[in-house]
């Protein structure tokens, strides 16, 4: 009998979080005794007082895992062993798929069940694939004479700052968490100030899990103080940020002013979504972008929030589109069936909201949406919102909106089209639709970004490389790949003597 789908809203109530941070394998306040408040975007409910980190908590839980990482409580056990622990820590995190669905929902306003469905289980199968590595990865002996052997081996880097996002909370950390922990290194993991409910759970879940104490520790608190603090410490070896543009810049300034700490930025994206005439399914389509648009608010880094349509095509496809996007309308997060929650909060609504005022100040068409709905509950929405009449120069189809609003483009030829697509100072993500094989090969190549979409935009898998080209960032979370950012390459050479 399948279990019945829990009450979330009385689940929510009997919630009683705790917002200290986790250093050293347990949970301490801030040093300096501040706490910040954290409100639910969903209805403006108060969810908890978090610990507001500043330089003296950063110092200590990078000491902290300075500690762990010198003695090799971590890096120092056997590989088969490390690969457990792990196991045992995404075991945890399914095992505790209910409570940190509801604080992911609870603290940034995405649906429950989208929550269950994606976070959890995608940071469940993050460390768990990560975990399975462990032991099967091997180093490499170059083709060197006779007279030497070089071995080229891979360690962990030391102590690794991990600075994410708002908009995945879990998966974010996952995937930083996943490779640098699968290494060997010990990690200082900041959350964003809008949502640093899980991450702090996760710490707790990874130690009940035999996580030694010291190699995970989370320090909530502000960009400006405890991030800033950690991506300065001279002690940091690595900092893995995910966020926007604007503080990816920061984050090499920062390295440069201290100790050149290696910094990979995972950064903002403006997608194009590419539609052909030779397309055969335009309905597809249209259901394709209206889906990935709106998954999660609007609140993705590749949401393909710029649309270039043929415009032979472009009426079947937007009256398609206008069909759609209605049916994402937010709704309560926690019934369980709202296809779109709540913004992160009113300052994310207010740039919305401000971003489809330019839009129409512009002169571009509004098909659907562009208002605040749910207003009564307290809580920050936003309706699925559709411009066409855009041109790929005003404001909404240059900058990163983050949020429910996309953007129509009609073209006439193929390289217009993608002259238009590229003309963007982000490289994140792109798709091309077409049944012309030759056309579709031409036009994935020619697009300047991390992933190319062929026919589709729903397909992602840990197993592949994700990150972004130009100012989208520099390194690739997910996949082996992502191994190369939280190790040390080291060459070895012995010489060996003629008998
Ligand atoms: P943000 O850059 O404002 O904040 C990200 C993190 O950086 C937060 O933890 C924040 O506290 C911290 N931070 C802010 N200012 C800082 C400073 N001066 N020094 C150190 N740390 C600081 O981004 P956001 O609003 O949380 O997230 C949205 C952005 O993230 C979007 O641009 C989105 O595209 C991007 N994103 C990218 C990916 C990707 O994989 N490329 C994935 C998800 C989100």
């Amino acid at each position: 009998m399948n279990k019945p789908a829990p009450d979330w809203h009385a689940a929510a109530s009997a919630l009683r979080i705790d917002g200290r941070a986790f250093v050293g394998g347990r949970r301490v306040a801030a040093a300096s005794g501040e706490t910040f408040a954290k409100s639910s975007p969903i209805d403006g409910r108060r969810l908890a007082d978090i610990a507001r980190g500043q330089a003296p908590d950063i110092d200590a839980a990078v000491a902290s895992a300075r500690a762990a990482f010198a003695d090799a409580r971590w890096a120092g056990k056997a590989p088969a062993a490390r690969k457990k622990t792990l196991q045992r820590f995404a075991e945890k995190i399914l095992a505790a798929k209910d409570e940190l669905a509801l604080l992911e929902s609870l603290d940034m306003g995405k649906p429950v069940q989208y929550s269950l469905a994606v976070d959890v289980a995608s940071t469940a199968r993050t460390i768990a694939w990560y975990a399975e590595a462990v032991d099967k990865i091997y180093d490499e002996i170059a083709p060197t004479p006779a007279s030497a052997l070089a071995l080229i081996t891979r360690e962990p880097m030391g102590v690794i700052g991990a600075v994410v996002p708002w908009n995945y909370p879990m998966i974010m950390a996952a995937w930083k968490l996943g490779p640098a922990l699968a290494a060997g290194n010990c990690v200082v993991l900041k959350p964003s100030e809008k949502s640093p409910l899980t991450a702090l759970r996760l710490a707790e879940l990874a130690v009940e899990a035999g996580l030694p104490e010291g190699v995970f520790n989370v320090v909530p608190g502000f960009g400006h103080e405890a991030g800033e603090a950690l991506a300065l410490h001279m002690d940091v070896d690595a900092i893995g940020f995910t966020g926007s543009t604007r503080v990816g810049r920061k984050m090499l300034e920062y390295a440069g002013r201290s100790n050149l700490k290696r910094v990979y930025n995972e950064l903002g994206g403006k997608s194009a979504f590419v539609v052909f005439d030779d397309f055969e399914d335009i309905a597809r389509a249209a259901k394709t972008v209206a889906g990935s648009m709106f998954f999660n608010q609007g609140e993705s880094c590749n949401a393909p929030s710029r649309v270039f349509v043929h415009e032979t095509v472009a009426d079947e496809f937007l009256a398609v589109v206008a069909a759609e996007a209605p049916k994402y309308a937010p709704g309560d997060p926690l019934s369980g069936h709202a296809e779109m929650g709540a913004l992160v909060d009113e300052t994310q609504m207010r740039t919305v909201l401000g971003y489809i005022d330019a839009g129409h100040g512009d002169g571009a068409k509004l098909v659907t949406g562009g208002k605040r709905s749910r207003s009564e509950t307290g809580g920050f929405y936003v309706e699925p919102t559709v411009f066409t009449g855009v041109s790929n120069q005003m404001k909404i189809a240059r900058e990163e909106i983050f949020g429910p609003v996309m953007s129509v483009i009609r073209f006439k030829t193929e390289a217009e089209a993608i002259a238009m697509a590229n003309d963007s100072s982000y490289g994140l993500q792109a798709s091309v639709w077409s049944h012309n094989i030759n056309r579709a090969h031409r036009v994935a190549r020619a697009l300047r970004a991390g992933t190319v979409h062929v026919n589709q935009y729903d397909e992602d898998d840990i197993t592949v490389p994700f990150g972004g080209y130009k100012q989208s960032g520099n390194g690739r979370d997910k996949s082996l790949h992502a191994f190369d950012k939280y190790t040390e390459l080291k060459t070895t050479w012995l010489r060996i003597d003629a008998a």
